[in-house]
């Protein structure tokens, strides 16, 4: 057995296997996605909006040239690049009552942003911001999502409070016609979709969670009215006499474990994985610092981290975190073996390379919770035993101290959940924990119908819907164009550069992507832009042909990183791929094609000469 302070060398890898294995097994279930319930029926109150009153307003039945669904980073993002594109005609339609997305939604206490500020919040330098700390917490992400809309006069046209219900291209009259759950019909020449990849919160199907009758809500839909206390960490004095439950130690549950206990009478975490809990040591944005950053200096961030979080090469690492400290940590046992070892450079010693940092990596993350945490049995559930990156990895430095905070309970689950909840709390092995307050910390929609994560179906040529169309997978160009689905342009990662560790960099290309086709659409005055058949499944067979990592990956222990343990198919495969040759190749791939003027794979065309 690997003992937990163990240097490499005397880690004893077998073992170690074998322990991960064995969690891992005590954990697959047969169910998989379909553990989860949607928040409908009964559950459907879960989703209203408890930070802003929705205000009637008349249904609009109107036309605008192009509408950009979601008011997220990606909306954001994509409505700041067509301004600067000088293309002005077009309307943002989001479900919240603010910009931000997932920030507008994510007030939970402690909620913060664990990939450094200086490349997560976009257009800092259009913007002129300057983050205030290396990591930033949820209220300046928000504000900084209000900044770029009011940089970019984005509160210009934009429909807030707003939930698309159906969207359905109109081939007769080459539009797309957009209907909502306020009653508006609105045509539209171009639709761009940035509904995001994680926004659609999920409940876990435990027997008898309908009967529960004490207060609850997800996560996502804080309820400050009932805990008091603010976003901005202000105590929730409505806890100090409440037994409140959590179920989940995902990295939403690490951010918000730590105000929990201290604010609630008793606090009770429901676990069922141990989330792994690197250190995070944030600390403030040096003015002087910030203010010598040459023109251009976000670019050179962004491609320096994305470069060296996915395995390549640069002078120095100017972001320094948790995510590139592994990659770093590869790179240098690859160097060693080569040029110290007098190893050959071959895809198995950069495997071996891989799995040596990771066992590294894992044992001093178990160490760390061996240290923090003092009650020896509580620690020992803490410890993750799986690799880092087969789930979403974690960086705190007060989630670990919470359970040393008296009332604070971690109640491990051994694997298994929760298993039966009733009127007054929930019950794990023959225990029943008495509560007034259970959160979800279940996480969000991952790999359900399309349609279902974005909330409502499109409808493209011939009536079929993106769901159908990608029943077995989706099938893109570039992650952006899909054939059947003219006029229409999907904002996100998949299919692309598929940088999870920097979610917004892959928002910022893609609307500069769609600023350059729609610049072109006008010059040529084309009124539909579709993707070629044979160009979206050439783009396809290229990413069928590529191994798809973690996701594809049963070895690891549940989660929506390898489709809950089951083993992946194509649909799997095609829903998590990206670029083979990786994230920062396909951004230099992208800046060639939207600026070569060819546009190779797209037909621009007028809806005359329509099929
Ligand atoms: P996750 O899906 O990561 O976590 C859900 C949690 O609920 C898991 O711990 C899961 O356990 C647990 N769970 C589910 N069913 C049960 C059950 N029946 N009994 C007990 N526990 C159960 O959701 P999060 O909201 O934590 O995070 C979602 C994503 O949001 C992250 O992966 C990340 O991408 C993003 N995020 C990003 C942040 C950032 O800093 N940028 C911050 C917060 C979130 P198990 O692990 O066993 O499945």
């Amino acid at each position: 057995m690997a003992t937990a302070a163990g240097t490499p060398e005397e880690i004893d890898r077998e073992a170690l296997r074998a322990r991960y294995q064995e969690e891992r097994d005590k954990r697959i279930r047969t169910d998989g996605n379909d553990q989860y319930i949607e928040p409908v029926g009964k559950f459907a109150s879960l989703l209203d909006d408890p930070y802003t009153e929705v205000v009637p307003r008349e249904p609009l039945s109107d036309e605008v040239e192009i509408t950009l669904i979601g008011g997220g980073f990606s909306g954001l993002c994509t409505g700041a690049r067509l301004r600067q594109a000088g293309i002005d005609d077009f309307r943002i339609i989001e479900g919240g009552g603010d910009f931000g997305g997932v920030w507008y939604w994510n007030r939970y206490p402690g909620a913060m942003c664990d990939t450094a500020a200086m490349i997560y919040l976009p257009l800092l330098e259009e913007t002129g911001h300057r983050p205030s700390q290396k990591y930033v917490f949820a209220p300046e992400i928000f504000a900084h999502a209000k900044r770029i809309a009011e940089t970019f006069d984005l509160y210009r046209d934009v429909l807030f409070s707003t939930q698309v219900t159906k969207l359905e291209w109109d081939d007769a009259a080459a539009r797309w016609v957009i209907h909502t759950n306020r009653g508006d019909v609105i045509r539209s020449r171009f639709v761009s979709m940035g509904t995001g990849p994680l926004h659609r919160p999920k409940l876990p199907g435990i027997p008898g969670i309908e009967t529960f009758a004490g207060k609850s809500f997800h996560t996502c839909r804080w309820d400050y009215g009932y805990t008091g206390g603010t976003p901005d960490g202000e105590p929730m004095s409505g806890l100090a006499n409440k037994r409140v439950g959590i179920i989940g130690t995902g990295a939403t549950a690490v951010q918000c474990i730590g105000p929990l206990a201290r604010d609630a009478q008793e606090l009770f975490v429901f676990q069922r994985t141990p989330s792994s809990i690197d250190i995070r040591n944030n600390h403030e944005i040096d003015p002087e610092f910030f203010d010598e950053l040459g023109p251009g200096w976000q670019k050179k961030w962004l491609l320096n981290f994305a470069t060296l979080q996915t395995g390549g090469f640069a002078d120095e690492d100017l972001v320094k975190d948790g995510w590139t400290d592994i990659s770093q940590r590869i790179r240098d046992r690859i160097v060693k073996k080569v040029s110290e070892d007098g190893e050959t450079l071959t895809p198995q010693l950069a495997v071996d390379a891989y799995e040596e940092s990771d066992d590294e990596k894992m044992t001093e993350i178990r160490a760390r919770v061996e240290a923090i945490v003092q009650d020896p049995q509580t620690a020992e559930f803490l410890k993750p035993w799986y690799r880092q990156l087969c789930k979403r990895p974690c960086f705190h430095d007060e989630y670990l101290q919470a359970y040393n905070t008296p009332g604070t309970h971690l109640i491990d689950t051994e694997g298994k959940g929760v298993e039966r909840i009733d009127e007054t709390g929930v019950w794990v092995g023959a225990v029943h924990y008495e509560l007034d307050c259970l959160v979800w910390a279940s996480g969000f929609e991952f790999g359900t119908d399309y349609g279902r994560r974005c909330g409502y179906e499109t409808i493209g040529r011939g009536g079929v819907t993106l769901s159908e169309r990608w029943a077995d997978g989706m099938e893109t160009l570039h992650g952006m164009h899909v054939h059947d689905f003219p006029n229409l342009f999907i904002i996100g990662m998949n299919q692309a550069a598929n940088l999870i560790s920097n979610i917004t960099h892959n928002l910022t290309e893609a609307g500069s992507t769609l600023a350059k086709i729609l610049g072109h659409a006008q010059e040529v005055g084309a009124e539909v832009v579709e993707v070629d058949e044979a160009a979206e499944q050439a783009w396809v067979s290229m990413l069928e042909g590529n191994e798809a990592g973690m996701l594809g990956n049963p070895d690891c222990t549940p989660g929506y990183y390898n489709n809950e343990g089951k083993p992946a198919g194509r649909r799997e495969k095609l829903n998590g791929s990206g670029y083979p040759e990786g994230p920062v190749a396909f951004f230099e791939f992208i800046d060639k094609w939207r600026n070569s003027g060819q546009f190779e794979g797209l037909d621009f065309r007028n809806a005359k000469t329509m099929d």
